[in-house]
């Protein structure tokens, strides 16, 4: 069997996580921030717009099992960085931001 490709930058998706449970994950990290609830509801309308995406792949999500990922956990996350950086997040937040979720995904490192 072969990986689906990512559909952003064609790497294999090894890591298969929903823009759901991606969102989630956002949210939860947001939340812990104190960012306001407006602020919140707002990055993660623009969030999902970034990462949404239809999919023709038959990746399913590990978390939930209940959607297909056509959209790496990298690319994902570097978009979504690039959602809060338009939201003004400072940069010691987003690197604490990219730290958790690199380390979570094994990702090397980051380059905004
Ligand atoms: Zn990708
Ligand atoms: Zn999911």
């Amino acid at each position: 069997m072969i990986d689906d490709m990512c559909i952003s930058c064609s790497e294999p998706i090894t890591n298969p996580i929903c823009y759901r449970c991606f969102l989630k994950q956002i949210h939860l990290w947001l939340y812990d921030k104190n960012f306001e609830k407006d602020v919140i509801n707002e990055i993660l309308r623009e969030v999902r717009k970034e990462v949404f995406v239809d999919s023709l792949s038959e990746t399913c999500c590990i978390l939930c099992d209940d959607e297909y990922v056509a959209v790496c956990s990298y690319c994902v996350f570097f978009r979504a960085a690039n959602v809060l950086k338009r939201f003004g997040v400072n940069n010691e937040l987003l690197e604490d931001f990219l730290e958790i979720f690199n380390y979570q995904l094994g990702h090397a490192s980051y380059h905004l």
